[in-house]
């Protein structure tokens, strides 16, 4: 069904569940009740994955800073889910080899039990023993399934070996493995399409809001039209991250349970530190105390982050000194790589939603997640409260169980080992990728690099985007030729597309790489415009949307 047919169908037809809120734990929630046969709806006031999961540091991972905070529970769950999203979604998570150069010995023996027992606020320096007992702990809890290798540490001149720019001051370096989510937002948008792939009962929108809630009714607005409409749900789920509280607060039911941090990034185009630091995430601690990271990102690189507790969520913008402490933090690492101003290519901001605590030093607070329930009337409301990107398949899967629990009914599936999107049947190793492409080659006539392209891009979801291209008269971009018009309009028309900046910020990369020109963002509002049916002035009033976002929220001003 497409965006109309859905908002159509709600004239008739009310569904059992209503979630507010299309970030990575309402999509995942939505998939998981999906799966069950569950009559679901999913809303989200803007695009999918554009809140808090928009503003990730792309790391599937299972937190070792967590373990002092004693956090042995979050963090063995997280690393499963790591591993999980390496194998469910391998075209998009991959093992990340991430190194954390080690200047001290014995710095912080004392401090962790210290932290463990709550009695010390400030972070200190970990030293090599410190981290090598996480180490420790955190391959221990997945020893045996072989998804990524166990650490290694490294004495000062092999690390310096095998990073010849690292700071020489180091003592030692130790490299253990994560994930890294190279796209979440379109990791994000394959959960909710799978979701919706499992039949009429499972529909989503994007760009509609929660208005209010009046007796048994709830208003729901779409943001497009301006036009509202009623829902009477059996329940509702408030997925709605750093404004869970804003959105109860429609709903005219009064909590506090979100204290955020808001937390930025930037993106540089800066080919030596990009080289540096190889395949590697460089994860280490600043002069502060605070957890920071050299992220590698395609041919850019990704610093971060900061945690710094807010009071609103909004709005949320990398402020110049946010920029300087990050191209600070760069130096300490590799002294003599200088990253500018002028190199950043794109900024990205956003609140942790994490649970409401009276801790002063926001790195303490839990990343834990769990469920709030509160009653509108005689519907349960559950709020999700916290959590990590990372684990949101484990969230859901909590928060389906109570759901079905509520709705009588029992689980039929689960989605632990389900593949995502273009990760399904996807082929591993070099020699079966080829049989892959010379396949996508051989059903679609395209010619020989433009599979590989689209399986870069999407999985195995080539060949379905692949049969679409062949499918009608096509043309590469005059500004992208590694895209064509009919990858847009398959885009546009099975990916929920509303507004040029969902093309640009979400369902592609092109934003976050530095790749935009604005005739490019101009000749992408003409291919959308063909299919979404935009006239002239919609089209010039698109890109005039798209180059604002891009300006106030990101930073990037196209000439
Ligand atoms: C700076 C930063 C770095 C992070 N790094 C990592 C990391 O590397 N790895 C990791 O695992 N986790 C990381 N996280 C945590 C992770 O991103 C979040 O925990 C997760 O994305 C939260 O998802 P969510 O669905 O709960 O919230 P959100 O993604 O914020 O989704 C909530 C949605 O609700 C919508 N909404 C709000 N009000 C309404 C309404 N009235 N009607 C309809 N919709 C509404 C919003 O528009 C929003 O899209 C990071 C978070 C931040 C901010």
């Amino acid at each position: 069904m497409n965006r109309q047919d859905i908002l159509t169908s709600l004239k008739t037809h009310s569904p059992d569940v209503l979630i507010v809120g299309g970030g990575i734990n309402g999509i995942g929630t939505f998939r998981d009740l999906a799966l069950q046969g569950v009559d679901v709806l999913l809303v989200e006031r803007a695009d999918f994955c554009s809140g808090a999961s928009a503003a990730s540091s792309h790391m599937a991972h299972g937190g070792i800073r967590y373990l002092e905070n004693g956090e042995f529970r979050l963090v063995r769950e997280a690393v499963q889910e790591r591993n999980r999203l390496i194998e469910n979604a391998p075209h998009i998570v991959r093992p990340l080899p991430t190194t954390i150069p080690i200047f001290k010995v014995f710095s912080g023996l004392f401090n962790a039990p210290l932290k463990f027992l709550g009695l010390l606020e400030r972070p200190a320096e970990r030293g090599a023993l410190v981290i090598k007992i996480g180490l420790l702990f955190y391959d221990a809890f997945t020893r045996g399934q072989g998804t990524v290798p166990p650490h290694v540490f490294d004495n000062r001149a092999a690390a310096l070996e095998k990073f010849r720019r690292l700071n020489p001051a180091i003592k030692y370096a130790a490299t253990y493995y994560d994930g890294s989510i190279f796209s979440p937002e379109r990791l994000a948008v394959e959960v909710l399409l799978d979701g919706e792939a499992e039949g009429p009962h499972a529909r989503a929108l994007n760009y509609v809001s929660l208005a209010g809630a009046d007796g048994k009714q709830v208003s729901l607005k779409d943001e497009v039209t301006g036009r509202t409409f009623a829902l009477t749900p059996r329940l509702i789920v408030n997925a709605a991250g750093p404004w869970i509280d804003q959105a109860n607060r429609t709903l005219g039911l009064s909590t506090h349970f979100i204290g955020g941090t808001k937390g930025s990034h930037m993106v540089v185009d800066n080919p030596e530190l990009r080289s540096a630091i190889g395949r590697n995430e460089f994860f280490f601690e600043n002069k502060d105390g605070r957890i920071v990271l050299i992220f590698p990102l395609g041919d850019k690189v990704i610093v971060g982050t900061s945690d710094i507790p807010v009071e609103e969520p909004e709005p949320v913008r990398c402020t110049p000194e946010e920029e300087g402490y990050f191209i600070d933090l760069v130096r300490r690492v590799f002294p003599d790589i200088k990253v500018t101003r002028e190199q950043i290519v794109f900024r990205f901001s956003g609140v942790r939603p994490l649970a409401y605590t009276q801790a002063r030093n926001a790195g303490q607070i839990t990343r834990d997640h769990h469920v709030q329930e509160d009653r509108l009337g005689e519907i349960p409301v559950y709020s999700l409260v916290g959590g990590k990107w990372t684990s949101f398949r484990a969230f859901s899967e909590q928060v389906t169980d109570r759901v079905l629990a509520f709705l009588g009914r029992s689980r039929r599936a689960n989605t632990r080992a389900l593949p995502i999107g273009g990760g399904r049947e996807y082929p591993g190793t070099g020699y079966v990728q080829i049989q892959f492409f010379n396949r996508v080659a051989g059903e679609t006539g395209l010619q020989s690099t433009r599979p590989k392209v689209l399986f870069d891009r999407y999985g195995t979801r080539a060949r379905e985007i692949g049969a679409y291209m062949a499918s009608g008269e096509d043309a590469a971009l005059k500004n992208r030729p590694d895209m064509t018009r009919r990858e847009v309009a398959f885009l546009a028309e099975k990916e929920k597309i509303v507004h040029l900046d969902d093309l640009l910020l979400r369902r592609s990369m092109l934003a976050y790489l530095g790749q935009l020109t604005r005739p490019l963002v101009e000749e992408l509002a003409e291919a959308l415009g063909a299919v979404l049916d935009w006239s002239t002035q919609k089209k010039q009033a698109e890109v005039e949307r798209a180059l604002g976002i891009l300006a106030d929220r990101h930073g990037v001003r196209l000439a």
